[in-house]
């Protein structure tokens, strides 16, 4: 199996947005202390609309200035040491401004389809470009913020303009089209990786783009009463170090706790657990891949002990490997 450990490297866009050295700089070096001593490389997929308003409100404000030069110095850092640092795009960052004290999102416009076409080629043109400059890699390879690329038909001139080759956006059988939110993977082929055209779930031999989805998991009530009781019963342990608080998933909790639900397969937290059973679960489908979604901020002390205990356990058996690794035609 050919395991992509992803993370998406960003703050969180609820109130408050949570600080930088809490929930990116201080759980990235944790990573990365993990990968040096499993001698792996990671996928952080970076929120450059973050990049791009540090940029326009540092000389304004001191404070800002400083979680700018944290954040910069840390991706530099990531790409010295062979991790693949890769364009995520959460496109509200157009509308959100600093205050000199908090950043303040305005989530109402969360999808890039909620931009004109125009605008939807400027924005993946401009990030790609910002992230080009200051990683000084090759930016081929997309996350969409939120899971949200659809209709992709809408998106897929700027993917072909920017030479966009990679997505890792889908997790199949997902669904949700609450709140901010919209994506529908429920059609998605039965693969862990296909090309594809106009369509993110609709398979094309001959397609310019390949899905590497994330994999997906149903994960039952019972699990999520655990998670939302250790976090409880143990914080120092299971305990986000991340300080911030997500956007609101409508109705989501309820569904999780009541009937359970199917989701990324994870590393974030108690999700962690779970990793064992993904892995089982893709070899018996037969699967060659499989790509796990964590957050810097969403990292609990329990979750990377776990997650070094799972790449030790794996390494020697599976291969870890970053998405610029692999030969993209
Ligand atoms: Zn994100």
């Amino acid at each position: 199996m050919q395991i992509f450990l992803t993370y998406d490297y960003e703050l969180f866009f609820g109130e408050p947005t949570g600080t930088v050295e809490k929930s990116i700089i201080e759980p990235t070096n944790l990573l990365l202390e993990i990968a040096k001593r499993t001698g792996i490389k990671l996928i952080f997929f970076i929120d450059v609309g973050y990049l791009k308003k540090l940029e326009q409100f540092k000389n304004l404000f001191p404070k800002v200035k400083h979680e700018h030069d944290l954040v910069t110095h840390q991706i530099k850092m990531l790409v010295s040491e062979g991790h693949d640092c890769q364009l995520h795009i959460h496109p509200h960052w157009e509308d959100s401004v600093h205050n000199g004290i908090n950043w303040e999102m305005n989530v109402s416009r969360y999808k890039l389809v909620d931009f004109s076409d125009e605008e939807i080629v400027k924005i993946v043109l401009e990030y790609q470009t910002l992230l080009n400059n200051l990683t000084q890699k090759p930016v081929t390879i997309y996350r969409a913020g939120g899971w949200c690329l659809q209709p992709f038909s809408r998106i897929k001139i700027a993917f072909e303009k920017a030479g966009l080759k990679l997505d890792s956006s889908v997790f199949p059988g997902g669904k949700f089209t609450e709140g901010n939110y919209f994506y529908d993977f429920t059609t998605t082929p039965k693969k862990s990786i296909w090309k594809f055209e106009d369509d993110l779930c609709v398979e094309k031999s001959n397609g310019k783009f390949v899905e590497y989805p994330i994999s997906s998991y149903k994960y039952s009530s019972f699990f999520f009463w655990r998670l939302f009781l250790l976090g409880r019963l143990k914080p120092k342990q299971h305990k986000p170090i991340g300080d911030g608080y997500p956007m609101s998933s409508p109705g989501q909790r309820k569904k999780m706790l009541t009937s359970g639900m199917l989701l990324s397969a994870s590393c974030d937290g108690y999700f962690v657990t779970k990793l064992n059973a993904v892995l089982k679960r893709n070899q018996k489908f037969g699967y060659n891949e499989m790509v796990v979604l964590g957050h810097p901020k969403a990292c609990t002390y329990f979750a990377l002990k776990k997650l070094e205990q799972f790449i030790l356990a794996n390494k020697n058996n599976h291969q870890f490997l970053t998405f610029s690794e692999l030969a993209l035609n």
